[in-house]
């Protein structure tokens, strides 16, 4: 663990944050978010750099924008710091490592997922088919070919539990239960954790979106609740704490 490192990767995250909000904002509209400039969204007048710094100029500007003096949107601000604390945790737990790669992974599934999924309700499928290809390779490379079969045969019984999963209870409340993107992500989860920690984080998952699901239906009255970054939230946990099965086995007998 290296000091320099830390911070370097803390600061990369803020930077990564903001274009990973970009990302989620924009792959759903099929805008592009590569090599078209960002802008204002009320006035659109393209952002200089000064305006891009991830959270100073978010403060220094107060949220407003320099041009029209509109509020500007803190999704972004938040998605950075997150971002950017998550890299730094990634580098803490992981160091320079095969696994750091697969957690840096996983952070930018988890911002870019959750923003297109609280703003749009979607899960888009380049992300999920990006990040089950690039796991893949990194497996690969770092634990041969027959790991590779054996994480593609993991994500691909985790999405078939899932997809049980939405049958039951699509049965039992008679209505969608869950997403077609939620089921599809499973094969991504299943490709990097164990299915069966997989089926731990759809538990967590829920536990986790329970609450709150309560609170949005009953208080604001808003009739879906995005699951996903909920799942993504579990699975980062699992990955990151590197919980095994061994230790599921054990606190299952413990109740
Ligand atoms: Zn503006």
């Amino acid at each position: 663990m290296n000091l320099a490192f830390l911070i370097i990767f803390f600061v990369l995250g803020l930077y990564m944050g903001s274009f990973y909000t970009v990302v989620g904002l924009r792959l759903p509209n099929h805008e592009n978010f590569i090599s078209s400039r960002s802008y204002c969204d009320t006035c659109h007048h393209t952002l200089s750099l000064l305006d891009m710094v991830p959270v100073f100029s978010y403060l220094f500007l107060k949220g407003k924008c320099r041009y029209c003096k509109c509020n500007i949107d803190g999704l972004s601000t938040y998605m950075e710091i997150f971002t950017g604390i998550l890299f730094a945790l990634s580098y803490f737990v992981f160091g320079i490592s095969y696994e750091l790669l697969i957690a840096l992974g996983i952070v930018t599934m988890l911002i870019t997922i959750s923003v297109s999924d609280m703003r749009y309700y979607i899960i888009p499928d380049e992300i999920l088919v990006f990040f089950s290809g690039f796991f893949l390779i990194i497996i690969t490379i770092s634990k041969g070919v027959s790991a590779t079969i054996w994480a593609l045969l993991g994500g691909l019984i985790l999405f078939l539990c899932m997809y049980g999963i939405m049958l039951l209870g699509n049965f039992l409340f008679k209505k969608e239960t869950l997403g077609g993107g939620d089921i599809k992500m499973m094969f991504v989860f299943g490709i990097v954790i164990n299915p069966l920690l997989g089926l731990f984080a759809i538990f967590l998952g829920s536990v986790l979106a329970l609450p709150l699901s309560f609170f949005l239906m009953v208080k604001k009255n808003q009739k879906i609740i995005p699951f996903g970054p909920f799942l993504l939230i579990s699975f980062a946990f699992i990955y990151f704490t590197r919980i095994d099965i061994s230790k599921i086995v054990d606190f299952l007998r413990l109740l």
